[in-house]
């Protein structure tokens, strides 16, 4: 006993004597067997991992992380056990706030670029399990429709690094309570990672009399391999994973098969799964028409919890088939067709674009307007992660340019914005025919999106791609300086209207002016710290002059309207 209590704490000194760098390691492939026993909530998972070496120095240790409710079973190499040392790690990229780390000592110094083979097994519960989101004072039966993942008896629903870490992960740790720092380890996990081969072979364990559930993944899935399919067993690949969060599910579902749209539901919505189905018609050549052919079928997959929130991964959309209003159904639906047509190993290009799309059919049912309501939504979330990364000292905060972010708010929401400017700037043909020259394997320069747009529009989008894309330079602010009208010979009115932008991001921003005889709107240039001036030709005398019809984001939206007074008369 003594013994090895001397050992334990030579072991802690040997681990705490150097300085432990979680995140020198990538795991470029992922060979795992997982049992998922709904009876017991259990995971058992035996598999390989390969890691790299990527950081500049030789590493003696690797560290792995799963989640707490999982502890570590054995790690070995070459046959044989290796030494490791399993310890708790407080960390929000789990669901229950924190990680079963093992530290373990490597049979040699892995050199930078290296790589090292590890078999590995862990297993344990994964349970209803909020603590992440209680500890920082959301509600329970809040924090539950959020951190929805479980193995249960009747329905088991769970999502990979981010929310469970049910394969192995290894990252610094992330705290919700802290500002943005879980955002920022699991966006340079995913950046890492992007590139990982995961292959598991999951299948449904246990004694139980009923024949086992087929597990679903969101990965490729190898179908009929003998003595695979019909057991209960699922070959699942994502080669390589790039943005996806692995995830599966198991329950008693029904699949509606469809060209272009998988449902998978619960026995009692037959009727909303057919309502789906029926919303993915019209919805189907709008996607193709502006991305292309799917690759893939985009998939819909019941969540059993009606109060559940709906998330969405590649062409997956988990969500409760509670909604039947058909807009509303296709909305949720153009954002996983695009996924399922259009693929880039970036962000804002990936996210954005499905975003931008749901936008642009919102415009369909309901005008432009509406759209612009839809992406007035992201607006407060936008001004709100500007404020935050303008507040942080310069040397501290990360980039949070478009190309680099890790943040949602910038990738999904002022992303959305950026595209919907560029088709306003480039036209619709234009940014059609620049995304169906896009190829993801081709993309390896930031640029590259620029070049494709440039060459069909013609113009140079530099300073678009710099204020927006390439850099944050957070927002523009305009205001209407002044508004000069002018009675002609011909009894028109020219009037100019001279426009300054207070911000450090310049954009094309629409201009209406409003008179009895109705309004004209054009589209004018503004650069960053700068003033322009345009002119309108209008039958009668303006009332008043309009400037930004919110498709430009702006950090103040005040001194919009610009009356015409009567002394300009
Ligand atoms: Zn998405």
């Amino acid at each position: 006993m003594k013994f090895s209590l001397q050992v334990c704490i030579l072991c802690a000194c040997a681990v705490s004597a150097f300085s432990l760098d979680r995140e020198a390691f990538t795991i470029t492939r992922y060979d795992l067997d997982a049992g998922v026993e709904p009876e017991l909530e259990r995971l058992a998972v035996r598999g390989r991992l390969e890691l790299r070496n990527d950081s500049s120095s030789g590493q003696k240790h690797a560290v792995l992380q799963v989640s707490s409710s999982l502890s570590w079973r054995s790690i070995e190499s070459g046959g044989k056990p290796l030494q490791f040392v399993s310890q708790p790690y407080e960390s929000d990229v789990d669901h229950t706030g924190e990680l079963s780390e093992a530290i373990v000592t490597l049979p040699k110094e892995v050199a930078p670029g290296g790589s090292v083979t590890l078999d590995v097994g862990y297993e344990g519960v994964i349970v209803l399990d909020a603590t992440r989101l209680t500890s920082i004072a959301v509600p329970k039966e809040v924090a539950l429709h959020s951190d929805w993942d479980q193995i249960g008896k009747s329905f088991t629903a769970v999502r990979g690094a981010g929310y469970v870490a049910w394969y192995p992960v290894a990252m610094e740790a992330g705290n919700l309570s802290e500002g943005n720092s879980l955002f920022d380890a699991i966006g340079r996990w995913r950046q890492r990672e992007r590139g990982a081969e995961i292959h598991v072979w999951l299948h449904e364990t246990g004694d139980s009399a009923e024949p086992p559930e087929l597990p679903i993944c969101n990965g490729a899935e190898a179908e009929n391999q003998e003595g695979h399919r019909g057991v209960g067993a699922v070959d699942c690949s994502f080669s390589p994973v790039g943005l996806v969060v692995p995830t599966f599910v198991v329950g008693k579902y029904q699949l509606l098969d469809r060209p272009g749209l998988k449902v998978y539901y619960l026995a009692e919505h037959a009727k909303q799964a057919e309502n789906f189905a029926l919303a993915a018609d019209p919805v189907t050549p709008f996607v193709s028409d502006w991305f292309g052919i799917p690759h893939a079928k985009a998939e819909v997959v019941e969540l059993a919890d009606p109060g559940a929130s709906p998330f969405e991964s590649g062409p997956w959309l988990l969500t409760p088939l509670s909604d039947t209003d058909p807009k509303l159904l296709q909305l949720a639906l153009v954002h996983s067709f695009v996924h399922a047509a259009f693929s880039s190993p970036r962000p804002w290009i990936y996210e954005g674009l499905a975003h931008f799309a749901q936008a642009m059919y919102r415009e369909r049912q309901d005008g432009r307007q509406a759209a612009l309501d839809l992406m007035g939504l992201h607006r407060a979330a936008i001004l709100e992660a500007e404020r935050e990364h303008g507040d942080r000292p310069k040397e501290a905060a990360p980039s949070e340019s478009l190309v680099t972010t890790t943040r949602e708010e910038f990738y999904r929401s002022k992303a959305t914005y950026v595209w919907w400017m560029l088709r306003d700037i480039v036209g619709e043909e234009g940014l059609k025919k620049a995304l169906a020259e896009y190829n993801p394997a081709a993309d390896k320069e930031p640029s590259y999106m620029q070049r494709l747009v440039q060459a069909q529009s013609k113009r140079d989008l530099e300073w678009f791609f710099d204020d927006w894309v390439y850099r944050d330079r957070g927002l523009p602010d305009f205001r209407i300086v002044s508004v000069f009208p002018r009675r002609t010979m011909e009894s028109s009115y020219v009037t100019t209207v001279t426009v300054e932008n207070l911000g450090r991001a310049g954009a094309e921003v629409p201009l209406t002016v409003r008179s009895d005889r109705g309004d004209a709107t054009a589209r004018l240039l503004v650069r960053a710290s700068d003033k322009a001036s345009i002119r309108f030709e209008t039958a009668s005398l303006p009332t008043e002059v309009v400037v930004n019809d919110g498709s430009v984001p702006e950090s103040d939206l005040s001194h919009h309207v610009f009356p015409v007074k009567d002394s300009q008369k």
